[in-house]
């Protein structure tokens, strides 16, 4: 089976192999690693080490803090605005799919938010920079640098006026390419998907920005509070920050983001190909320069897809043991979620199935 889901978790197989052994007892503890105390060494080591991981393989400067906080990307759609809103009580949205969207409508709870890049009927892309009016007395800059849902994804850094902080969710693409984190105020991402499990979500803050959240700011959104106590101000989520370390071990091993970045490209352009070549039998939705690499999304049966269509297609995948390719009830189609841990095996099983479906289905 190869399982194409754009949710909740990717692992590789090395990984959760390890990790079956660690569930009935972690090293020389005699107690599984789920019941490890937060407060013992062995929990800081593991802690240690995954934000060490993380500063290796992202080239993290020194003047940034990494975080491993609760609440998911939602979570973080609200402690943004309040840890960073402060600074002139204004933001702005780009604004590229589902989920910059519900951002932005969290955000504008606490303070005056602007979308640069307005909510569209429809996300197919992005749209060119020179359209973009950006304020240079906003508190920060937001984007999602891919949206999980439509497939759009943006492939390098916006530029941003000198001095104000640019925000990213990189949720559905964190560790699937290297970039330069300077250029970032903060960086977030949950660990599911590509780094781990459901439960942590780890944000990467430049050091000056901590020190002035909203006085209703809650504790466990408090960056400044979260930093203090190195992420350690309530129970953390232990397992899974286990897990998020034991994926970065993996990606390290395997050869670091730039490899997965590599794998993302052969991946994604192995299912892209197969689209623009199909003559209309298969249609990308997403304008060529906005394509992401991790969720290929498609149609079946015409630009706008055809229901029955997209049907059949999904029933004869899942017959053949490809799993989870359903397109977002909100967008519908298909979707094909290429996370670091869906080897290149699997998609090239899917890419053959595209192919000799196409063939046994033409009109
Ligand atoms: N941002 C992106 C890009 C996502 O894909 C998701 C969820 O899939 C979220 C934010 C929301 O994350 P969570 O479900 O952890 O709150």
């Amino acid at each position: 089976f190869s399982y194409f889901a754009p949710g909740p978790a990717k692992i590789p197989e090395e990984v959760l192999r390890g990790l079956q052994e660690e569930i009935l007892q972690y090293k020389d503890t005699h107690v599984s690693v789920l019941e490890v105390s937060h407060r013992s060494k062995d929990f800081g080591n593991i802690i240690e080490s995954t934000e060490q991981l993380t500063r290796e393989l992202l080239h993290v400067p020194a003047n940034y803090r990494i975080l491993f906080m609760q609440g998911g990307g939602t979570g973080q759609f609200a402690a943004v605005p309040l840890n960073l809103m402060p600074r002139t009580g204004k933001a702005d949205y780009l604004v590229t799919g589902s989920w910059s969207a519900k951002a932005a409508k969290e955000a504008a709870k606490y303070g005056q938010v602007s979308e640069v890049v307005p909510r569209a009927g429809r996300y197919v892309g992005v749209p060119p920079p020179a359209t973009w009016t950006l304020d240079p007395q906003a508190s920060y800059v937001y984007y999602c640098a891919n949206e999980t849902v439509e497939g759009v994804e943006l492939q390098s850094v916006p530029e941003v006026p000198a001095g104000v902080p640019l925000v990213c969710d990189m949720s559905s693409n964190f560790f699937t390419r290297p970039f330069d984190v300077s250029k970032f105020g903060v960086i977030y991402g949950g660990a599911q998907k590509n780094i781990g499990c459901a439960g942590v979500t780890m944000v990467i803050i430049r050091e000056d920005l901590l020190g002035n959240p909203l006085p209703v700011c809650p504790s466990v959104l408090d960056y400044t509070v979260t930093a203090k106590n190195k992420s350690l101000y309530n129970t953390p989520p232990t397992f899974a920050i286990h897990v998020m370390g034991e994926v970065l071990a993996w990606v390290r091993q395997e050869g670091g983001v730039e490899e997965m970045e590599r794998r993302c490209l052969e991946k994604s352009n192995m299912i892209y190909s197969i689209i623009d070549k199909s003559g209309g039998f298969y249609s990308a939705v997403v304008e060529p320069g906005s394509r992401s690499r991790v969720n290929v999304v498609f149609r079946v049966g015409g630009v706008a897809g055809d229901k029955q269509k997209e049907a059949a297609f999904l029933e004869e995948a899942t017959k053949k043991g490809l799993l989870s390719l359903k397109g977002h009830r909100s967008v519908g189609g298909v979707r094909a979620s290429l996370y670091n841990a869906l080897t290149i095996k699997d998609t090239r099983r899917l890419a053959d199935f595209m192919v000799s479906y196409q063939r046994e289905h033409r009109a």
